[in-house]
């Protein structure tokens, strides 16, 4: 279960979809580079990006490409409670996500037991179980920080405003 953070190249990408049985295209290589680079994107972000490399895709394209890329388990699709959906391509880890109420910041959370579900109900009521969706929710540290500090309305009242683009990094 390695997080890797090795920047994949084109090539490596490309055998990802061959490897998944899907016909490797440029738009296909350039949405996984662009959710590689920049986790837990929304789709107009990822259409954006794409668009800086593929000027003549469309907004459906990437929208077919990133549900092709779901379904063959490349890219995984998180969609917390009030958000859009948004994609990143650590898959197959039973990660777990830290979302700010705030301004949408979403963290990756390794899982403390390692493997889904990662919950057991005390009750399971006859249900055979696969999965337990965890999904922390809080302020994120800046969040944290203004709210003790000099509020700003703007922030609350654009909730996209952190784009996931320039708010996916490590924080200190
Ligand atoms: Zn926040
Ligand atoms: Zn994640």
């Amino acid at each position: 279960m390695v997080h890797s953070v090795t920047v994949a190249t084109h090539a490596e990408f490309a055998q990802q979809l061959r490897d998944a049985r899907l016909r490797v295209t440029r738009p296909r290589v350039a949405v996984m580079e662009t959710v590689h680079a920049h986790p837990h994107s929304d789709t107009e972000t990822v259409f954006r990006a794409v668009r800086a490399s593929l000027p003549s895709v469309s907004r459906q394209a990437v929208y077919d490409v990133l549900r092709a890329l779901t379904d063959a388990d490349l890219v995984r699709r998180i969609q917390p409670a009030g958000s859009v959906a948004l994609y990143e391509a650590r898959v197959g880890d039973n990660h777990h996500h830290l979302v700010c109420r705030s301004c949408g910041a979403v963290e990756d959370v390794d899982c403390a037991a390692g493997e889904a579900p990662c919950l057991t109900p005390p009750d399971r009521t006859g249900f055979l179980l696969d999965e337990a969706e965890v999904v922390f929710w809080g302020l994120c540290p800046e969040c944290s920080r203004s709210e003790t500090s000099v509020p700003d309305p703007k922030r609350h009242d654009h909730p996209g405003e952190h784009s996931p683009l320039t708010d996916s990094g490590r924080k200190n």
